[in-house]
């Protein structure tokens, strides 16, 4: 039945002042044992994580829709949400009294309730959370104008799960790069840039990531004393020599942290300019074409990254990815990296052994910030101590190692004695009711885990003496957070028991009773418990304090695990694969032998398919461009591609697919490859491809390597050969760099007047009107397309193919104008 509209309970009224406050997130509002979402928030909710959507007071003419997640099972409904886009604050009761015990005081209201944090995409620290191979960085984008010269964009950004803190400055023409670098999580953006000309466009793709907020949030002065009391400096010049727009970009970003993280204080690195002047660029183009991270058609598996990736710890993985994701020009850093791989290459022993012990080292960095932020779970300081104690077994593995990884020698003997202190607080089965640290480790508490341990044993010799008192074998004492201690009975007993007995509750099932003895026990059994947790809590404080001491040298100790990590995984790659060391020098060679791609190969390899073929590339100063020519299907964009895949492997530090390389400097990579449509930017194929290759043309150098794949395809053939073939003398009067150029215009073989041009093409022979593709690259230039024979291998009717061999003889005898010559001479 239907009631009139009912009047708002105090717990609603309450509810609805806190969502007030906050009314961009979805409120998950803690009520005992769950989290309850109300109107929009729940219908919103319900549907995203497929949970029944009810409403409060039903049967009222006003129902509230209401869902709700059981608090021990929140993680995982928490991501969804936060994945899906939203962001979450959590309402949590704050005083210790249950709502029961309130409601029999309806003059004190409810019990008090507060936001205690607010999580956005950008602000995640929990394991269950976060993707463990990568950094979340929340980013916040500023624009400033230095004295007397053009706008700079500041990125402030921070990972708050490990404690980074970047900023990095740029002009208008590099910000999407270097975002697309980042790949940021979250990105907050003051609501004047976000409403001016230039950023909007530039960040569509990342527009679900955005949090726009208000100028003042960015203003110098406030920016300037948050910054300082954040980082309990003096004043900003304390924390370094950084720009009045540097100072607003990391002002704005530690004041999100803090209004979101709300009670709870985080601990983040002091911030660091992050240099990026020797890194290979990257257009956001060449990052997709080159499927590092993820193919055209959006997976992650068949990807470079994950075919190269066979790191064992996430600090390792989370290296490996940032080196995917900045490749460098600095010859030092590249050698040093790549004699850490040849090291390990020739070590198989140490391999297997480094990484079958670095296997059971947990996210050593991730852990450690969020035990020193007060908020690990007492399991975590288990995770710690396994980490730690397999740190010293690593010792005789690097003896004689690598440059790159000496730094760490000192760090696996550093943390004994905290270790072995963990070893001596921390029970290894350790759990809430049982409690998490060990007796032995503190005489009081072993003695109030005594005195706990003799009042349990008294309520069962209580519970004993009361079955025999009263008959009842199935009396029990037990326990609930509501009402405490209780003796329970099946209803139908309830005649037998003594009046001494006093009845707190009668339920279907049971009945419940108390005695003064009881109440006296269960006092002493409650304040036992109480103490024991406040002591308890005191010892992993000690503990957190420690902790926060050793926290930069464990820093340190986690970046260094990843290198080794990283340099065994890649050293593992090589030595599966047979990969080969790049000799890299300040020419503009690029000579490869034997070159295969990473990527076909890997996958050929693992589905047993056949072999992949190598095929050498040599540009020079003397011929720096080749033009490709050959059917489809005979491997041109794989050629061009595992190029391009070459100098990115090697610029990343790492040993490549080839026999033999020789890769002179390169300070960007080029790509411009297949048709893949921009739609959300409302770009046809044929726009794309011509924005993707002025690009190309505007930005690269003498040092540059490009790969360009039939360029001109996408409009009629008069049209895409002359841009064809301009594109390539323009490409060597003017810039010179290293490009692979591949083309169906076999009609660009009149440029060979030119001596820097070579011309290649694919080996392929005809048979039984079959065509075999050897995909082996020769010296000269192919003059028919086979596009038929193509056609027949996919299966057209054979009707239409023989009609258009019968169009290709008349199109080459004479040029398709008249329509006449198109009559069908055949009867079909
Ligand atoms: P094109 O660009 O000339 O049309 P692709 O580069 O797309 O040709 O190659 C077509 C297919 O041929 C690829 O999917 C791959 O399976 C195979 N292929 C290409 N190059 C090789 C090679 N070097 N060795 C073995 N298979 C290859």
């Amino acid at each position: 039945m239907m009631t009139g509209p009912i009047k708002e309970t105090p717990i609603m009224a309450q509810y609805g002042k806190i969502k007030a406050q906050y009314p961009d997130c979805l409120v998950f509002f803690r009520l005992g044992e769950f989290y309850e979402l109300f109107d929009e928030d729940a219908k919103i909710a319900a549907q995203i994580l497929q949970i029944v959507l009810t409403a409060r007071h039903k049967n009222s003419s006003t129902p509230v829709p209401m869902c709700g997640v059981p608090v021990h099972a929140s993680d995982g409904y928490i991501a969804k949400l936060v994945k899906s886009g939203y962001k979450v604050a959590l309402c949590e009761q704050l005083d210790d009294v249950e709502e029961e015990d309130r409601a029999s005081h309806p003059t004190k209201g409810p019990i008090h309730r507060d936001v205690v944090r607010v999580i956005t995409p950008g602000t995640l620290t929990e394991d269950t959370l976060l993707e463990a191979k990568e950094n979340n960085f929340l980013l916040s984008l500023v624009r400033y104008y230095p004295q007397k010269s053009s706008p700079t964009y500041v990125i402030a950004y921070v990972d708050i799960s490990t404690g980074d803190f970047f900023i990095q400055s740029h002009p208008l023409s590099e910000l999407e790069e270097a975002l697309c670098a980042l790949n940021p999580k979250e990105i907050l953006i003051p609501e004047p840039l976000w409403k001016s000309d230039a950023v909007p466009f530039l960040l569509k793709s990342w527009k679900h990531t955005l949090t726009i907020l208000p100028e003042s949030r960015f203003e110098i002065e406030g920016c300037e004393h948050r910054l300082s009391v954040f980082f309990q400096v003096e004043s900003t010049q304390g924390l370094g020599s950084f720009s009045q727009g540097e100072i607003c970009a990391a002002g704005g970003l530690v004041d999100y942290v803090v209004l979101t993280q709300k009670r709870q204080a985080l601990k983040l690195s002091r911030p660091k300019h992050h240099r990026q002047d020797f890194w290979v660029r990257l257009d956001p183009f060449t990052r997709k074409n080159l499927e590092i991270f993820e193919t055209f058609s959006g997976h992650s598996t068949h990807t470079l990254a994950r075919m190269m990736d066979r790191t064992v710890t996430a600090f390792g993985a989370r290296l490996l990815t940032y080196r995917l994701q900045h490749p460098t020009q600095d010859l030092e850093i590249l050698n040093t990296r790549l004699d850490s791989i040849e090291y390990f290459l020739h070590q198989d022993e140490k391999r297997t052994g480094i990484h079958s012990l670095l296997k059971n080292i947990p996210d050593l960095e991730r852990i450690v910030t969020r035990l020193i932020n007060g908020r690990g779970h007492p399991k975590e300081w288990l995770s710690l101590r396994q980490g730690l104690g397999m740190l010293p077994h690593l010792s005789p593995f690097l003896e004689r190692c690598p440059l790159e990884i000496r730094p760490l020698i000192p760090h696996l003997t550093h943390y004994q004695s905290f270790h072995h202190t963990l070893c001596q607080a921390f029970q290894e089965n350790g759990s809430q009711e049982d409690g998490w640290i060990n007796p032995q480790y503190s005489p009081a508490l072993k003695n109030l885990r005594r005195i706990h341990q003799d009042a349990v044993e008294i309520l069962d010799s209580l519970q004993r003496r009361y079955i025999e008192i009263t008959g009842i074998n199935a009396l029990k004492i037990k326990y609930n957070k509501i009402i405490g201690h209780y003796i329970e009975i099946p209803p139908q007993a309830t005649s037998k028991m003594p009046f001494e007995f006093t009845l707190k509750q009668t339920l279907t099932t049971s009945a419940r009773y108390t005695t003064g003895e009881l109440c006296d026990m269960a006092a002493q059994l409650e304040a036992a418990t109480q103490r024991t947790q406040a002591l308890e809590e005191e010892i992993i404080q000690e503990f957190t304090q420690s902790l926060g001491e050793l926290h930069g040298a464990l820093k340190q100790a986690c970046e260094f695990l990843g290198i080794l990590d990283v340099s065994v995984a890649l050293a593992e790659l090589a030595h599966q694969h047979h990969y080969t060391r790049p000799f890299l020098d300040q020419s503009t060679v690029f000579q490869i032998e034997q070159g295969r791609h990473p990527v076909i190969e890997w996958v050929f390899f693992h589905e047993n398919q056949k072999k992949f073929i190598a095929n050498h590339c040599e540009l020079t100063p003397e011929h720096p461009l080749w033009i490709m020519t050959g059917p489809n299907m005979a491997g041109k964009s794989t050629f061009l591609r595992q190029n391009a895949l070459i100098a990115f492997m090697a610029h990343m530090g790492s040993f490549v697919p080839a026999k033999s390389a020789k890769i002179g400097c390169i300070d960007r990579i080029f790509t411009r490859v297949g048709a893949n449509d921009d739609l959300a930017r409302g770009h046809s194929t044929f726009m794309v491809e011509m924005l993707e290759t002025a690009c190309i043309l505007n930005q690269a150098t003498k040092k540059s390597f490009v790969i360009l794949d039939e360029v001109g395809r996408g409009t009629s053939t008069q049209d895409g050969l002359s841009l064809a073939w301009a594109c390539v003398e323009y490409m060597l009067e003017n810039l010179e760099c290293r490009t692979l150029f591949s083309t169906h215009y076999h009609e660009l073989a009149a440029l060979n007047y030119l001596p820097c041009v070579r011309f290649f093409t694919f080996k392929i022979t005809e048979w039984n009107e079959q065509i075999i593709f050897f995909h082996e690259v020769v010296e000269g230039i192919t003059d028919q397309s086979y596009g038929i024979h193509v056609a027949r291998l996919a299966g057209m009717p054979e009707r239409l193919l023989v009609r258009a061999q019968e169009l290709l003889q008349q199109f080459r005898e004479h040029p398709p104008m008249s329509s006449v010559l198109l009559k069908k001479n055949t009867l079909l």
